[in-house]
């Protein structure tokens, strides 16, 4: 297949489906309780809102909304951490768009720009690079988000101001790692996934590998997927393959861009600039050990962390909030009590309502959700 609208055919979606509601019938474990799968991707969730696949699949397979969208899982404190370096004297705070509307525990990078901040919106580490070039007298900060797909570019561009030797520029690094998190997934005593649907863009980073120990050590399979329709329906069926023959393995569904080694002088760029951290907080899922990465010693001289005053604070979600059940799949976004009323993309409370992959939004956006009738 070559072009996009050949990834959405509807007879070839139906025909996977015809396929999805044979095989459910023969794992006798579908009987007892529905299957879940959780896809652990924020784009994978907006994928299955936008097509309405959930509403496609049997009633033995239940979608399970996972942590990967960066934004969604960064706690309050962070938040307010930037709010710090952004306030304070000759600093330009520069950012991706979506982390502009993410809560603070007192207000959000939107606000504090209305408040006077010179917060940028920017598409690229390097554009912040280039704003640093342009203004020597101001410092400027890139706020470093995401997950190891994100990781890389942001490597580069502190590898390029070292190279042209640039003194003004300096990263707040929020970068996460994705393995550690599905590890956690998996320990916790309540865990009743039964595979995953494996995030496409980290995996054309880190490849297949590093997803091993799940068959291996949990007996969970996984299926790297892609993000259109007949991406996310083709793996699900190999996923459903593998649990009707009892298997556990770690397949790759979206060959058209994952390699199986991964990008090597992306992991090489970040294993030169970065480091993991002994943890990192995550929003609803508490502190997660080795779960994200600072800056090494060798490149301390861009780290906003060391550079800067930071408050450094862990402040707790409002309590109305239920974000953490809902990224733990206990819950699902409709069923927050503040869902559609004081919680909406207009004024999200939690961050699951802010970024397009939150599954809040997603469902707010597509689930035809009648707010009134909840
Ligand atoms: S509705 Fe809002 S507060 Fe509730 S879980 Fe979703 S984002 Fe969090």
């Amino acid at each position: 297949m070559k072009f996009v609208d050949e990834f959405r055919d509807p007879d070839m979606a139906k025909s996977l489906l015809d396929k999805i509601n044979q095989i459910v019938k023969e794992i006798p474990r579908c009987q007892q309780r529905p299957l879940q799968i959780m896809e652990v991707c924020g784009g994978h969730t907006h994928s299955i809102f936008r097509y309405g696949l959930e509403q496609l699949l049997p009633k033995e397979i239940e979608l399970v909304h996972g942590p990967g969208c960066p934004v969604c899982v960064l706690p309050m404190g962070r938040v307010d951490d930037c709010i710090a370096i952004a306030e304070q004297p000759n600093v330009i705070f520069t950012t991706f768009g979506d982390a502009m509307r993410v809560p603070g525990s007192k207000k959000s990078l939107l606000q504090a720009k209305a408040g006077g901040a010179d917060i940028r919106m920017v598409y690229s580490p390097m554009d912040a690079l280039q704003l640093a070039k342009k203004n020597p007298d101001k410092q400027v900060v890139f706020f470093g988000l995401g997950f190891e797909t994100t990781m890389p570019s942001t490597a580069l561009t502190l590898l390029q101001a070292k190279k042209e030797g640039v003194s003004n520029f300096y990263l707040f690094c929020n970068h996460i790692t994705i393995i550690p998190t599905i590890k956690a997934i998996l320990d916790s005593p309540d865990m009743t996934i039964d595979g995953f649907l494996g995030p496409g863009h980290v995996s054309m980073i880190i490849g297949q590998k590093p997803y091993e120990f799940i068959s291996r050590h949990y007996q969970r399979p996984l299926v790297i997927a892609g993000f259109e329709p007949l991406d996310i329906l083709q793996s699900l069926y190999m996923l459903l393959i593998q649990i009707r023959d009892e298997r556990a393995e770690i397949e790759n569904q979206y060959t058209r861009l994952v390699p199986e080694s991964g990008n090597r002088q992306a992991l090489q760029a970040v294993s030169e600039v970065f480091e993991l951290r002994e943890f990192f907080e995550w929003r609803g899922l508490g502190s997660i050990d080795h779960s994200g990465v600072q800056i090494r010693q060798s490149f301390a001289q861009y780290d906003a962390e060391r550079h800067f005053i930071v408050p450094n604070l862990t402040i707790a979600d409002p309590k109305a909030c239920q974000c953490g059940e809902v990224l733990k799949g206990a819950i699902k976004p409709w069923q927050c009590k503040v869902f559609g009323k004081e919680c909406t993309p207009e004024t999200p409370l939690g961050a699951l309502m802010v970024s397009t992959e939150g599954s809040c939004s997603a469902y707010y956006a597509y689930g035809k959700i009648d707010v009134d009738n909840l």
